[in-house]
């Protein structure tokens, strides 16, 4: 089949890289490059967050879960198997991605800082998306896949000319019509690596979302989690908040060199929108809507796309 995904984030490049693997001709087809998407600011570790719903969520956050996992054996995809702490002020209940989790289970008190009653101790690949979104390109182009920065008004025009187009425009989709989406603003800062090796969150933290990712060769340190703020400009005041209540969770960050500030908008939505849908033009399959999560579902999705695609042409 010829088919066209329409954007170069992770769910993009994923959805085209099962497809071109499968043996059909894929061209990419996308307003941004890889680099200057939503994608390339993620922080990037498995955690299916604000993405829904549950159900399918935790499948295809366990499908991709253990796929990074096996990619982490390969030095090109930058990802790497951390353990860490998610903190709660309360007891909390058993989440409901637990079973997607190999070595999920309840920290205990001796494992909690100061002001913590509870918290799920796991482990979760951590990708790290300046290296990961290249190893991902490169992939795509061996298996035959293309590359092209070009930006629809209307999936008409990509439907006029493949036989099969996959929707992959996050946040973009509002250009096709979907008012559905809502941009989730995120900020981030990225400061070098000191020798961190855990995982730490405190999503519930009252000064707003906590998070400390160690990558390979740096440290994001989150955040922020604003539904419908859309902009991209870096607030000062707002990474010097992340900075304090990060160093509040880990001191060793203290002093930590700052290499860099980022904003991305995560594409929200009640639901993943993981379907096909019929169109005058031509056969037409969305994968878009996937929240904080694009990186925690991304192959589960890819699968999910691949059999839809089977199917149309059955
Ligand atoms: C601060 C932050 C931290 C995050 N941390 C994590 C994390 O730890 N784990 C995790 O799993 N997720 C995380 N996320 C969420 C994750 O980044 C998103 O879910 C994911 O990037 C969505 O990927 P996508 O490919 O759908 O969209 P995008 O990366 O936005 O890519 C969309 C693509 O579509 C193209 N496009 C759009 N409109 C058009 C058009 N009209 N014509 C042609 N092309 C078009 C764009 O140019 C782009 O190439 C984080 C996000 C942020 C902002």
């Amino acid at each position: 089949m010829d088919i066209i995904v329409i954007g170069a984030g992770v769910i993009g490049l994923t959805s085209a890289i099962r497809l071109s693997e499968a043996g059909h001709r894929v061209r990419v087809h996308a307003q941004a490059p890889a680099a200057a998407t939503t994608s390339a600011v993620a922080a990037a570790v498995w955690y299916p967050y604000q993405a829904f719903p549950q159900d399918a969520v935790n499948r295809w956050a366990a499908v991709t879960y253990a796929e990074l996992v096996r990619l982490a054996d390969d030095p090109r995809a930058g990802i790497v198997q951390r353990s860490g702490i998610e903190l709660y002020r309360g007891a909390p209940p058993d989440p409901w991605w637990r079973d997607a989790v190999p070595d999920f289970r309840h920290a205990s008190g001796s494992e909690l800082p100061p002001g913590y009653a509870g918290g799920y101790a796991f482990s979760a690949p951590v990708v790290e998306m300046p290296r990961y979104l290249p190893y991902l390109e490169a992939r795509l182009a061996a298996a035959g896949g293309a590359m092209t920065l070009v930006s629809y008004a209307a999936l008409d025009q990509a439907l006029a000319d493949a036989d099969v187009v996959i929707n992959c425009a996050g946040l973009g989709a509002r250009g096709f019509g979907d008012h559905d989406l809502v941009a989730i603003r995120g900020q981030i800062v990225r400061v070098a690596q000191i020798g961190l090796d855990r995982f730490i969150f405190d999503e519930d933290h009252p000064d707003g979302v906590t998070y400390i990712v160690p990558r390979i060769s740096d440290i994001i340190l989150g955040g922020t989690a604003q539904h419908g703020a859309e902009s991209l400009a870096v607030d000062a005041m707002t990474a010097d908040a992340i900075i304090r209540r990060c160093c509040a969770l880990e001191p060793r960050l203290r002093g930590a060199t700052v290499l860099e500030h980022r904003v991305g908008l995560r594409p929200g939505r009640h639901t993943v929108r993981l379907e096909a849908a019929a169109h005058p033009r031509g056969r037409l399959i969305h994968n878009y809507g996937h929240g904080g999560a694009g990186v925690t579902l991304a192959w589960g999705c890819a699968d999910d796309v691949a059999a839809l695609v089977m199917r149309s042409s059955a």
